[in-house]
C-alpha cells in the first residue's frame, strides 16, 4: 500500500483521495481553503456526491484519510503527488487559467524532501506536464531532490463520481519516464480497467478530445432537434433509433438546454483556445459552442411566444444544478435562463433537491437581480400562481409530479420541458400548453 497526498480537496480531488483510502493506501488530501479542511474534519464536505460522506468517514475512522492545510504534512513520506486542483477558464479567448496547478508546484518544490511522483489528474492543456516539472525544477533551486511527472487525466463524472472512480472505461498514463507511469498504474491494479500508457502532451490531449467529443454529440442532437421541431419529427425517438446502431450508441443524444457544468464548457473553450493559438481554425469547436449558447436562449424564445412578453409574467424553473445528482451550479443553464427572464420583467419561483444554497450563491455572483427570484421548496410550491414552468435539471423526482396538482395551482398552464422528461400527448391531457426541444411531431 502506498502514500498518497492529493492536492484540492474538489470534486475530483476528495473523490480520488477517498477512494484510494478506501483501497487501503494511506492518504493526505490538502486544501488552501482552511474553512474546507476544518470542516471535512468535523465530516462537513464542500460538495455533494452521493455516497461519499460514508466513505469519508469510514476512511477516516480506519486511519487512512486525513485532510491538511499544511504541505509540508502532507508530502510526508509521500510516494504519490496527485495535483486535482481547478483548471477554470482564465482569459476572454478561453484558455485555462494554470495558476493553481502552478502555484501547487511551487508548494510542492517548497516542501518535498524526497523522491516522488507528480500526477497532473487535473485537465491541462497540452503542454502542462512539462510546465509542472519546469516550476517545480526552479522552486526546488539548488536542492538535489529528484521527481517524476505522469499525466493521469480524471474521467469521472460528477453525480456518480464514486462509480465512476472505481469502475473506469480506462486508465491514461502519460510519461517520458515509463518506469514512473508503470508504478501509477500498479495503484489502479485493482481496478482492473484497460490501460493506455502514452506520452505526456498524448495524455492531456485524450482528455480534451473526449470531453468535445461528448460535446459535439450533445450540440449534434440538439441542432437535429432544432430541424426536428420545423419538419415534424420528434426527436427523442429519432435518438433511440439512432442510438441502437452500435457505430453511434445511445448516449449524450439527449436534446435539451445544452452541456453545462465544470468541464464541458471550459475544456471545449480551452482545447480551441489551443487550436487557435497554433494557428488552426477548429470550426467544429466553435460551432459546438455557439449551438451550446443558443440552445439556453430556446427557453426564453418559447415563453414569449406563448406568453408574448415575460414582463411581470412569474415563471416557475425546475432545477437549478447543471445536472442531476450534483449541486453543482458552474456554468449551469439555469443562471442564464433566470438572468434573462428577469431582465425581461418576470419574477421567477425556483427549487432544486440539492443545489439551493449553492444556486443562490451562482446566481447572486453572476449578479441576477436576487429580488426577483424566490427559492421554493418543492416542485409544487414552485407552480402556485405561475404563468408557466421551465424544466431546467432532469432530477428524477420531476419525472413523477402529479401533473393534475401541478395544472391546479398554477396561473397559465404552460410547460416548457427543457429536457424532454415527459409525454407530451400525456402533459397535453392534463390542459397544458407543452413545448419541449426538437419535438415537432403532434400526437
Ligand atoms: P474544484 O473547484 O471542485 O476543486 C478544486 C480544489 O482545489 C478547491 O477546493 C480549491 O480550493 C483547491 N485548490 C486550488 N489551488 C490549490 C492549491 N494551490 N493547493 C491546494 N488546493 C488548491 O475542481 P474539480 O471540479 O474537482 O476539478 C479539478 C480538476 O479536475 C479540473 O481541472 C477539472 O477540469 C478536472 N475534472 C473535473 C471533473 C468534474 O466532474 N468536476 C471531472 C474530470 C476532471
Amino acid at each position: 500500500m502506498s502514500v498518497i497526498c492529493v492536492i484540492g480537496t474538489g470534486y475530483v480531488g476528495l473523490v480520488t483521495g477517498t477512494c484510494l483510502a478506501d483501497m487501503g493506501n494511506t492518504v493526505t488530501c490538502i486544501d488552501i481553503v482552511q474553512e474546507k479542511i476544518d470542516r471535512l474534519k468535523q465530516g462537513i464536505l464542500p460538495i455533494y456526491e452521493p455516497g461519499l460522506e460514508e466513505m469519508v468517514e469510514r476512511n477516516v475512522h480506519a486511519g487512512r484519510l486525513n485532510f491538511t492545510t499544511s504541505y509540508s504534512e502532507a508530502l510526508k513520506d509521500c510516494e504519490f503527488i496527485f495535483i486535482a486542483v481547478n483548471t477554470p477558464t482564465g482569459d476572454k479567448q478561453g484558455g485555462a487559467d494554470m495558476r493553481f496547478v502552478e502555484s501547487a508546484a511551487r508548494s510542492i518544490a517548497q516542501e518535498l524532501d524526497h523522491y516522488a511522483i507528480v500526477i497532473n489528474k487535473s485537465t491541462v492543456p497540452v503542454g502542462s506536464g512539462d510546465l509542472v516539472t519546469r516550476v517545480i525544477r526552479e522552486n526546488l533551486a539548488n536542492r538535489k531532490v529528484s521527481f517524476s511527472v505522469v499525466s493521469n487525466p480524471e474521467f469521472l463524472r460528477e453525480g456518480s463520481a464514486l462509480l465512476d472512480f472505481q469502475n473506469p472505461d480506462r486508465i491514461v498514463l502519460g510519461s517520458s519516464e515509463p518506469e514512473a507511469a508503470h508504478k501509477v498504474a500498479r495503484l489502479y491494479l485493482s481496478l482492473r480497467a484497460p490501460i493506455v500508457a502514452t506520452d505526456l502532451y498524448t495524455a492531456e490531449m485524450i482528455k480534451y478530445a473526449s470531453n468535445a467529443f461528448l460535446a459535439t454529440k450533445i450540440s449534434f442532437i440538439n441542432e437535429i432537434a432544432q430541424i426536428c421541431e420545423r419538419l415534424g419529427a420528434d426527436v427523442k425517438e429519432v435518438a433511440v433509433g439512432m442510438g441502437y446502431d452500435k457505430r453511434i450508441g445511445r448516449a449524450f443524444l439527449d436534446a435539451g438546454l445544452g452541456y453545462g457544468g465544470s468541464c464541458f464548457p471550459k475544456d471545449v473553450r480551452a482545447l480551441a483556445h489551443m487550436a487557435d493559438e497554433a494557428g488552426l481554425h477548429p470550426q467544429l469547436l466553435h460551432a459546438v459552442m455557439d449551438i451550446n449558447h443558443d440552445q439556453r436562449r430556446l427557453v426564453i424564445t418559447k415563453l414569449t411566444s406563448i406568453l408574448e412578453t415575460l414582463q411581470g409574467k412569474t415563471i416557475g424553473v425546475l432545477g437549478l444544478a447543471f445536472k442531476p445528482n450534483t449541486d453543482d451550479m458552474r456554468e449551469a443553464p439555469a443562471i442564464d435562463i433566470i438572468r434573462w427572464a428577469t431582465q425581461q420583467g418576470a419574477t421567477v419561483r425556483s427549487y432544486d433537491p440539492i443545489a439551493r444554497e449553492t444556486g443562490r450563491v451562482a446566481l447572486e455572483r453572476e449578479g441576477v437581480d436576487m429580488t426577483k427570484v424566490t427559492f421554493c421548496d418543492d416542485a409544487y410550491a414552485v407552480a402556485e400562481q405561475a404563468d408557466a414552468l421551465v424544466v431546467v435539471t432532469e432530477w428524477n423526482e420531476f419525472k413523477s409530479l402529479n401533473m393534475k396538482r401541478i395544472r391546479e395551482v398554477m396561473r397559465e398552464p404552460v410547460l416548457i420541458d427543457g429536457r424532454n422528461l415527459y409525454e407530451q400527448s400525456e402533459i397535453r391531457r392534463h390542459g397544458f400548453v407543452y413545448r419541449g426541444i426538437g419535438r415537432g411531431a403532434t400526437p
